[in-house]
């Protein structure tokens, strides 16, 4: 379960709010944005990704406080993530090649009649 980043409370994966300090968990009030909170006295980007790589072009780096894209460099590499990815274009791969082998079908059919 996750927990807030600020006070540490307990938070269920829909709360858009910490019910113990009432930060903001989520931007604009959307479960599906997760707003990144840096904790008290430190700021997100030394530790962001695209601070390190210099592709950042918000106007809060580098002294953003909260962040929705912030990507920590230090976190484990999400490889299963990727691998979900790659079986979906995969998986998009296969469907365009039916999809291409039903229009020749297709094709085939109407110039037979
Ligand atoms: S994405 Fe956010 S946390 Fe990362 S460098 Fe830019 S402003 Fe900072
Ligand atoms: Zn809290």
């Amino acid at each position: 379960m996750p927990s807030c980043p600020r006070c540490n409370c307990r938070i269920e994966q829909t709360q858009t709010v910490c019910p113990q300090c009432r930060s903001a968990l989520t931007a604009y009030g959307h479960p599906g944005i997760p707003l990144h909170r840096a904790t008290e006295d430190s700021f997100l980007c030394p530790t962001c990704a695209y601070e390190l790589d210099d592709t950042c072009t918000f106007p809060q780096r580098p002294y953003a406080e909260t962040c929705t894209l912030y990507r920590d460099v230090r976190a484990p590499k999400q490889s299963s993530q990727r691998q979900v990815s790659r079986g979906m274009s995969a998986d998009l791969r296969s469907q365009l090649w039916w999809l291409g082998l039903l229009c020749i079908f297709g094709v085939a059919v109407l110039l037979a009649l």
